[in-house]
C-alpha cells in the first residue's frame, strides 16, 4: 500500500480510543471494539490477543527479560524492541490484527482498543504509534498495514 502523509495518517489514528476493560460501561466485543491485553478468562478472554504486551508489571515472565517492571509504562520500552522484532519476523496474525483496526478506522470508523492501563500509560498508545510509522513509512518497518 502506498505511504500515507502523517496529517492523512494523524486523521485515521484519531479515530482510535484506547480504553479501559474494567469500565463497566464499555463492551468488551464487538466488531470495532479489539482486545488488545493477555488472557483473562475471567473476563471472558479465553486467548492472549496477538497485540499482547509480553511484559508486565513485576517479575516479567516475558522471554529472555529478567527486569522487574514498577509500571506499565516500564514496561513499554522492551514491549516496542519485542514487538518491533515480531513485525520483521512477520508474524501474520500480529500483523492482521493491526491491518484490520487500522482499516476499520481509515474507512471512517471509531474503534477501540481494550486494555486494562487506559488512563494510564499503554502499550495500546505505543501500537497506535506503531500503526502510524507503519503507514507513513516514518520509521521503516517490514511490512504494510
Ligand atoms: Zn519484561
Ligand atoms: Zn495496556
Amino acid at each position: 500500500m502506498a505511504k500515507l502523509s502523517l496529517e492523512k495518517a494523524q486523521d485515521v489514528i484519531r479515530r482510535i480510543r484506547v480504553a479501559n476493560v474494567r469500565v463497566k460501561t464499555e463492551p468488551r466485543s464487538g466488531k470495532f471494539i479489539h482486545y488488545c491485553g493477555r488472557r483473562n478468562v475471567a473476563f471472558g478472554f479465553e486467548a492472549d490477543s496477538p497485540l499482547h504486551n509480553m511484559h508486565n508489571i513485576g517479575m516479567c515472565r516475558a522471554d529472555g527479560c529478567t527486569h522487574e517492571h514498577k509500571k506499565g509504562g516500564d514496561t513499554l520500552p522492551f514491549f516496542e524492541v519485542d514487538f518491533g522484532a515480531k513485525i520483521l519476523g512477520e508474524q501474520a496474525d500480529v500483523m492482521q490484527k493491526l491491518r484490520e483496526i487500522w482499516r476499520q478506522a481509515a474507512d471512517g470508523n471509531a474503534v477501540t482498543m481494550l486494555c486494562w492501563c487506559a488512563p494510564e500509560t499503554c502499550h495500546c498508545v505505543s501500537l497506535k504509534r506503531i500503526m502510524l510509522e507503519l503507514a507513513t513509512g516514518i520509521v521503516r518497518y517490514e511490512g504494510d498495514l
